[in-house]
């Protein structure tokens, strides 16, 4: 084994010992890595600035069977104001906490990395952005991730009469993971009109995802949609995810600060 050089993303930083951290990178390739920074948490260490969650950097690994350690690293993007500001912060680790729930070991895909990296670099580049903007960025995310890793809900054809979905009333079942005609539905699921199933045809595809700050959406379609990928999300993962709660909780007001609590 030799050491080897991976350009990444930092998910997770956890102490280690006394004077480690535990990081979890996603490199380039999409794969997931566990490696050790030894000494980082001493105020003097060079690798702490390269190990902060959401930087995007570059890391020479020296090898070792159980645990690889990073050797020396260079922060490339810092995305410093993503650990400074709340709403910001709660965004990316988000999308942090859901690319993990996405990611297998061993089964690289680097079209998370890829997701992931634009999820970030366009939560820094909007971080004043008010939460209805917010809203339809995170259902793009959630969109796009659920369709890179194979799990996109089905938005074309109504699995009860195989016709495609035509009309305004439908509903989604999380059972099936799939929208219905509403007259095939049986009255079960979620309902939702044309308007929340086109967004969510729009932004399955992951290079919407930069225009979802300029798409605009009706609260109910916002309310609609968002339910959709939320019973989507809770059917694939069988629990919530933690910081997806917390991020909602902005919309209801009641987190600090002027911006939130608009709709
Ligand atoms: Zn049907």
């Amino acid at each position: 084994m030799k050491e080897r050089q991976v350009e990444a993303l930092v998910l997770k930083k956890e102490p280690f010992q006394e004077a480690d951290l535990l990081v979890t990178l996603l490199s380039r390739e999409g794969e997931l890595l566990r490696v050790l920074a030894k000494g980082a948490r001493r105020p003097k260490s060079s690798l702490l600035a390269a190990v902060q969650p959401f930087v995007g950097g570059r890391y020479l690994l020296w090898p070792s069977r159980s645990l690889p350690g990073i050797r020396q690293a260079r922060a490339e993007k810092s995305r410093s104001s993503l650990r400074l500001q709340p709403l910001p912060m709660a965004v990316a680790s988000y999308g942090v906490e859901a690319t993990l729930a996405f990611s297998v070991e061993g089964s690289p895909s680097p079209e998370l990395y890829r997701l992931l990296e634009s999820f970030l670099d366009l939560t820094e580049a909007h971080r004043e952005a008010p939460f209805p903007e917010w809203e339809v960025f995170l259902l793009a995310f959630e969109d796009a991730l659920l369709t890179a890793t194979g799990y996109g809900p089905g938005l074309e054809e109504c699995p009860a009469c195989g016709k495609p979905l035509s009309g305004d009333s439908y509903r989604f079942r999380p059972l099936e993971g799939a929208v219905f005609h509403e007259g095939c539905s049986r009255g079960e699921g979620l309902s939702l009109a044309g308007e929340a199933l086109g967004a969510l045809r729009l932004l399955a595809k992951p290079r919407s995802l930069p225009m979802a700050f300029r798409v605009q959406l009706s609260p109910r379609a916002r309310e609609e949609a968002g339910r959709v990928l939320e019973a989507h999300l809770l059917g694939i993962l069988g629990k919530p995810l933690k910081s997806r709660r917390a991020l909602y909780l902005w919309k209801g007001g009641e987190a600090h600060g002027s911006r939130v609590g608009h709709l």
